[in-house]
C-alpha cells in the first residue's frame, strides 16, 4: 500500500491502528518533529485511527494540535493560520465507506506526492522514540471552521450576495461539507440542506459527488426552484454544480467558470494537470494568459501554485486552488465565488460564455511493457504526423479541433485514453485516431 499519489490509502486491514501509528512516527520525524495539526473525517474508521496517528506523533517528540472532525480545505487553511510545521487529514475522501486515508501535508500547504512519500516509507526502518520525560501535549483546537469562514468572507462581495439573497440547495452527501454551513448562511443565502448530518457510513449517496449519485439534489434544485444545487466529495475539497435548470455541472467545468471570474478579477497565467478539458486553455487565450501543464495529481498542482506564477489552479475532477485563500483545493471559496458571480446573471448564462467540448473515453487492456511500448508509439506517430504532444504524464496530443490524453491506468493493467471534440462526431474522430496511433508501429 503506502503512498499513492496523495497519500496512505486502504481499506482497515490494511490501514489499522498500528501501521497508522508506525507511519505517523516517520511523518514526524519528516516535519522534523514539529508541531503537527491532525484532523478527520466522519468516516467510521477515524476515531480509532486519529489516535494512533496522534500517539505516533507524540511518540516522536512531536507537538500535536487537534482539529477534529473538520473539512480537508479547512484543515489546510490552518497551516499557515498556525504556522504548523506539517499536517495530517485522516480522510479518505471521495472513495467508498470502508477506505480510509493519511492526507499529509507540509508547512507550505504542499500535499506530499508519491515520491516525497518514499522519503518518509524509508523513515519507517528507523525510528527512534523520545526519552518519556521529553513527550509533549496534544491540544484540541475547535475554532478553525470560524477562522476558515473569515478568511473566506473577507475576499468576497458579501453585500452583493447578501442584496439578492439567492435560494441555493446544499447536499453535504453526510461529508464534513456541512461542518462549513454556517459560512452559506453568513453570506445571506436561503438555503435547503439535504444529506446534512456526518455519517461515515454514507447511508444516502456515495460521497463522489457524480451525475447520477446527487439525482435527490437535481430534483430538489427543480422543486424547490432554486437558483442551484452545490456538492461536495466526502473531505469538501471537490464541489460540482447544478443549475437552476438542473443541469448538472462536472467538475472540469466548474473549473472553468472559477477560471473565468479569476480573470474578470485580476489578469495571470492558469496550472492545470494534463488531463484537463482544453475549456481551461481556450477561456485563457481569451484573456491573453498562458495555461500550463503539470503531472495528475493535487500534490503536483500545489508544488507549481507555490512558484508564485499562477493567479489559479485546478485539475479535471474539479478541484480549485485559490492562493488568496490556500495552496489546497477549497470547495467552499469555489462554491462561494460562484455564488457571488451567479447574483449577475443566471448559473446557466454564465455556462454559456463557455467553450464546450464532448467527451469520450476507452480503456485499452496493457501490461507493463505494452503501456510503454503505447505511449512510445503515440510519441513517434505524432511527431510523424507533425502533432504537439505534452508528454510529463502519459501523453497529450493536440489536434486541431480537440485534443486526447494516453494515460497508463494506476490501479489496473490497462491505458486509458480520453478524448474531447468540439463536436461529438470531432470527439469520437479523435478517440479512433488516437487509438489507432496507440496500436500502429
Ligand atoms: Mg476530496
Amino acid at each position: 500500500m503506502l503512498f499513492g499519489t496523495n497519500g496512505v490509502r486502504g481499506k482497515f486491514d490494511e490501514l489499522n491502528p498500528i501501521f497508522a501509528l508506525k507511519i505517523s512516527q516517520a511523518i514526524g520525524i519528516y516535519f522534523k518533529n514539529g508541531t503537527i495539526g491532525v484532523a478527520r473525517d466522519g468516516r467510521l474508521t477515524g476515531e480509532c485511527l486519529e489516535n494512533s496517528v496522534i500517539s505516533g506523533l507524540l511518540s516522536v517528540g512531536c507537538k500535536v494540535i487537534n482539529f477534529g472532525i473538520i473539512s480537508s480545505p479547512t484543515a489546510e487553511f490552518m497551516i499557515k493560520k498556525l504556522s504548523l510545521d506539517g499536517l495530517i487529514i485522516i480522510t479518505a475522501s471521495h472513495n467508498p465507506p470502508e477506505y480510509n486515508a493519511l492526507k499529509v501535508v507540509d508547512k507550505d500547504g504542499i500535499s506530499i506526492s508519491k515520491e516525497r512519500g518514499e522519503q518518509i516509507e524509508k523513515i519507517m526502518d528507523s525510528i527512534k522514540t523520545v526519552k518519556w520525560d521529553e513527550i509533549k501535549k496534544s491540544t484540541e483546537y475547535v475554532s478553525s471552521q470560524k477562522d476558515h469562514i473569515e478568511k473566506i468572507i473577507n475576499n468576497i462581495n458579501i453585500e452583493k450576495i447578501k442584496k439578492r439573497k439567492p435560494k441555493i440547495v446544499l447536499d453535504f452527501g453526510n461529508g464534513t461539507a456541512s461542518t462549513m454551513k454556517k459560512l452559506f448562511e453568513r453570506i445571506g443565502c436561503k438555503l435547503i440542506c439535504i444529506n446534512e448530518k456526518i455519517d461515515g457510513n454514507f447511508p444516502k449517496r456515495p460521497s463522489e459527488p457524480t451525475k447520477e449519485n446527487v439525482q435527490e439534489l437535481i430534483k430538489t434544485v427543480i422543486k424547490e426552484n432554486a437558483d442551484c444545487g452545490i456538492a461536495w466529495d466526502g473531505d469538501g475539497d471537490r464541489v460540482i454544480f447544478i443549475d437552476e435548470k438542473g443541469e448538472y455541472i462536472i467538475g472540469d467545468r466548474v473549473f472553468g467558470i472559477s477560471v473565468l471570474i479569476k480573470l474578470k478579477e485580476t489578469a495571470g497565467n492558469i496550472i492545470t494537470t494534463v488531463a484537463t478539458s482544453k475549456l481551461i486553455e481556450d477561456i485563457g487565450k481569451r484573456y491573453n494568459v498562458k495555461t500550463d501543464y503539470c503531472k495528475v495529481g493535487a500534490p503536483y498542482l500545489s508544488e507549481k501554485m507555490k512558484t508564485g506564477k499562477y493567479i489559479i489552479g485546478g485539475e479535471e475532477v474539479g478541484g480549485v486552488i485559490w492562493p488568496e485563500v490556500s495552496l489546497a483545493k477549497d470547495g467552499f471559496y469555489t462554491a462561494v465565488k460562484i455564488i457571488e458571480y451567479m447574483c449577475e446573471k443566471k448559473l446557466s448564462e454564465i455556462l454559456e460564455e463557455m467553450p464546450y467540448y464532448f467527451q469520450s473515453k476507452i480503456k485499452i487492456d496493457a501490461d507493463k511493457k505494452e503501456k510503454e511500448k503505447i505511449i512510445e508509439r503515440i510519441r513517434n506517430n505524432s511527431k510523424k504526423e507533425g502533432l504537439k504532444t505534452i508528454d510529463i504524464d502519459g501523453i497529450r496530443i493536440n489536434f486541431e479541433n480537440g485534443w486526447a490524453i494516453v494515460r497508463g491506468s494506476g490501479t489496473e493493467p490497462a491505458i486509458r485514453i480520453f478524448a474531447e471534440g468540439k463536436t461529438n462526431i470531432e470527439s469520437r474522430k479523435i478517440m479512433e485516431k488516437t487509438r489507432e496511433m496507440a496500436l500502429k508501429d
